[in-house]
């Protein structure tokens, strides 16, 4: 996965494949889809919902720029597994999630791997984790119409949003910094992600 799904591609940040190697992505599975676990692909955990196909995690941790030090909200919970693989790479992770049958099942997902360190939280992430900011970094694993302001204030100055941001169909991943001057918006990929639900989001 690592060589042909991410280095074969652009994920270039070292310490990025070596999270994404770490981490043992079947145990956020259910047991009838563990054979499937580094497929290339987004794969059903119930719910409607999806666990994001490899290159998306790896690329919205690559666009956090993390070092190691830093506080990250994860929003999308989903199975857990981008939030195990951002507390490899950072110091401090809170992941949110708003269907709480996902938030359990992550939740012992996380302590079966040893991630028993992430804070598992349930609630409407489009309004953050206002108990937890402000964060380095936040990461968004469902589609918006445009970046909840509420994520934005939640970021420290210099602070990375990482959001697929679009039409209910199609978005593009923006990188969001917070700066004296405002948020500064890079576009990225293109990509598909399930839609955020709440304020926002959609519906
Ligand atoms: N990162 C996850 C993983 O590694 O499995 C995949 C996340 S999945 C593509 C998107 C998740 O966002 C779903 O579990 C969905 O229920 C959740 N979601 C949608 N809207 C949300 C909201 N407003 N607050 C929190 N979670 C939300």
């Amino acid at each position: 996965m690592v060589d042909t799904q991410l280095r074969d591609r652009d994920i270039s940040d070292s310490r990025v494949l070596d999270a994404m190697a770490r981490v043992p992505r079947e145990l956020f599975l259910p047991a009838e889809l563990r054979a499937r676990a580094y497929e290339d692909a987004a794969l059903s955990i119930g719910e409607g919902q999806t666990m994001s196909q490899p290159y998306m995690v790896a690329r919205i941790c690559a666009e956090l720029a993390l070092h190691g030090g830093e506080h990250v909200l994860d929003v999308g919970t989903g199975s857990g597994y981008q939030a195990a693989v951002l507390a490899e790479l950072a110091a401090e992770v809170d992941t949110i999630e708003r269907i709480p049958a996902l938030a359990g099942r992550a939740r012992a997902s996380l302590v079966e791997a040893g991630y028993e360190r992430v804070r598992v939280h349930v609630g409407d992430g489009t309004r953050g984790l206002p108990d937890g900011a402000p964060f380095d970094g936040i990461a968004v694993a469902a589609a918006a119409r445009g970046v909840p302001p509420a994520l934005y204030d939640q970021l420290k100055p210099r602070g990375r949003l990482v959001i697929p941001v679009g039409k209910r169909r199609v978005q593009h991943l923006q990188v969001v910094i917070r700066s004296a001057e405002g948020p500064a918006v890079a576009r990225s990929v293109p990509c598909r992600f399930v839609p955020l639900v709440g304020d926002g989001g959609f519906g």
